[in-house]
């Protein structure tokens, strides 16, 4: 137990002064039940990383309360005086609760201090309230399983069980025990998040762990929703920046093999770099379909990720489509190509420049450039030139969107001379 600058950790917390009142009025009430609260996990782990300067203050973000005590008793007495909203309360005795502090939001996770009993490997845990200490024995490594107490009896103290700090130290990701992955596969995708992210080792002990998760077979146990939801915190929450590091780290300790998931290692560099390309365009569902078509050496290993059969036998037939086309684009007009292109979704399209390299060009200059040319001239306007609604319109628009890409067509007035001329050749 270290005493820490407790007024500097909550102003690290607590960036607003609103919040940092409410934090006072936790500890008031935490106090008045007699009941233990604390901070753990990455908020303590970065402020002490911010201290060394290896992290800057951005990085802190939503923080985690844990309480060793009676959280729907302790949440329920603090409703009394406060305006909020549970938002989500998990079979794992936490809450996410919403706060309207003087009508400003702030999210909150409560976390009850609790002790895990994995009784299958790979299966989630039973959990049952408990101590802090605990709590802190459940955690995934010793980095994140310091703690720094907001109430008595620890308040203002640094609770350091695991020597978490000196790991911290010596920028060292090492789980508790050599059976962590075991109980839970999840902590290696963990794992490599913090050493990707804060450029920190791997102990001994994780390896050791590792290989006894493989012996186990651990990694094959777990779910497909599980395993694909760690590959999506790569992207959605470490972001493309970093992911190429985060999937060769991945790939390098042989994980994806022993997940049962076959990856085509030689699509990483370029899948990051398309991903780059389209995060501020694509909606995350769509940036997920690509990442996921890209990522996996044959279409078998959609289904590991949770793919449907019916998704997989599309994208199937969509692709032996695009391998015909693929051999023969080189022969083909730019009306014949827009064709095709126009068939295929986006997401699948740019998941094919992944794994087509070649066709990458054409099919960015399509997304960007071709797809994006729109005639002056809209659905309404060809109905009152006379065209009939629906397929017809759809048709005459997609040719004036070539004659535009031509360069045959440059206004709004070349669009109706050139209809008129072609009604003309058609009647
Ligand atoms: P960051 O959000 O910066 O990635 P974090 O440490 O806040 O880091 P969370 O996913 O919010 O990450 O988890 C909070 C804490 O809960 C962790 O620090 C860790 O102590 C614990 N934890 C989360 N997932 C697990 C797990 N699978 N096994 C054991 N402990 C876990």
């Amino acid at each position: 137990v270290y005493p820490v600058d407790f007024e500097d950790f909550l102003d690290f917390v607590a960036k607003e002064e609103e919040t940092k009142e409410f934090l006072d009025r936790l500890r008031k009430l935490a106090k008045k039940r007699g009941e233990f609260l604390y901070f753990a996990g990455g908020v303590v782990r970065d402020y002490l990383l911010f201290k060394k300067g290896k992290l800057n203050p951005q990085s802190s973000k939503d923080f985690d309360i844990v309480l060793e005590g009676n959280l729907e008793k302790f949440l329920q007495e603090l409703n009394e005086d406060l305006n909020k909203e549970i938002l989500f309360k998990s079979q794992f005795l936490t809450y996410k609760v919403r706060f309207f502090l003087d009508g400003e939001p702030l999210e909150v996770d409560f976390i009850t201090a609790r002790r895990e009993v994995y009784e299958e490997i790979a299966q989630l845990p039973k959990v049952f309230p408990s101590n802090f200490m605990d709590d802190l024995l459940r955690r995934d490594f010793t980095i994140n399983a310091l703690a720094i107490g907001l109430s008595a009896p620890y308040e203002g103290l640094l609770l350091d069980l695991l020597d978490g700090l000196k790991d911290l130290e010596a920028s060292l990701v090492k789980p508790l025990h050599l059976n962590s992955f075991v109980e839970d596969p999840t902590r290696i995708f963990r794992g490599i998040r913090y050493k990707v992210r804060l450029g920190f080792d791997f102990s001994e002990e994780f390896y050791q762990a590792l290989e006894v998760c493989y012996q186990k077979e651990a990694l094959k146990k777990l779910s497909s929703a599980r395993l694909a939801n760690e590959l999506k915190l790569y992207l959605f929450k470490e972001g493309e920046e970093i992911l190429l590091k985060l999937l060769e780290t991945t790939y390098q300790l042989e994980v994806f093999k022993e997940a049962g998931l076959e990856v085509a290692r030689e699509n990483f560099p370029l899948l990051c770099e398309v991903l780059k390309e389209v995060k501020e365009e694509f909606s995350p569902k769509e940036r997920e379909k690509v990442y996921f078509l890209g990522m996996v050496e044959s279409l078998s290993g959609l289904e590991r990720l949770g793919f449907s059969e019916v998704e997989i036998t599309r994208i199937e037939s969509l692709l032996n489509n695009f391998r015909g086309f693929y051999h023969k684009i080189n022969t083909l007009s730019l009306k014949e190509k827009l064709e095709w292109f126009d068939k295929v979704r986006r997401e699948y399209l740019c998941a094919f420049a992944v794994i087509f390299p070649e066709l990458k060009e054409e099919i960015f200059r399509y997304l960007k450039v071709y797809s994006k040319v729109r005639p002056e001239l809209n659905g309404e306007d060809l109905k009152k030139l006379g065209f009939r609604s629906g397929k017809e319109i759809g048709e005459i628009l997609k040719i004036l969107r070539l004659k535009r890409l031509e360069g045959k067509v440059k206004t709004k007035e070349d669009e109706i001379e050139f209809l008129k001329k072609f009604l003309v050749k058609n009647e």
